[in-house]
């Protein structure tokens, strides 16, 4: 069985495996997440993404479990004058969570050439990424 599997948690078992909304760009808020999204919050108060970025971790604090929300505009579409914003919020096992955080660590390093804010902010998501990390990793452990 997957560790990922939706879980009996009254607060996350609403948002399954994966949730997907697609909205135009200009007519936001037609489609949205259950409310049970609105539960999740980022792991750790260090992990703060720049502004603009398009994928942010975030935890059910009732379970543990952590999620990715993620978000795209797919090209290619047939309607050239609109353009459609898709958003996932996937749930992920311990190990895809420290993948996960990897990966915006790096983008966040990659951003801190933007500027000393940019700097700070990268420095202060490195941190809670080893915070978050510790606690993953002892939550792999504990079973
Ligand atoms: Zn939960």
């Amino acid at each position: 069985m997957s560790d990922a599997s939706p879980s009996n948690c009254p607060d996350c078992r609403p948002l399954g495996d994966v949730c997907e909304i697609e909205n135009l760009q200009d007519e936001p808020g037609v489609q949205n997440f259950p409310e049970a999204a609105k539960k999740l919050r980022p792991p750790n108060e260090l992990l703060e993404r720049s502004p603009g970025s398009r994928e942010k971790l975030l935890k059910c604090f009732t379970c543990g479990a952590w999620f990715e929300w993620s978000m795209r505009i797919p090209g290619g579409s047939e309607d050239v004058f609109r353009t459609w914003i898709m958003e996932s919020l996937r749930r992920l096992t311990p190990k895809q969570a420290r993948a996960a955080l990897e990966s915006e660590v790096l983008d966040e390093k990659k951003s801190a050439r933007y500027g000393p804010e940019s700097v700070k902010r990268a420095e202060r998501f490195a941190e809670g990424a080893n915070r978050a990390r510790a606690e993953l990793e002892r939550s792999e452990t504990a079973r």
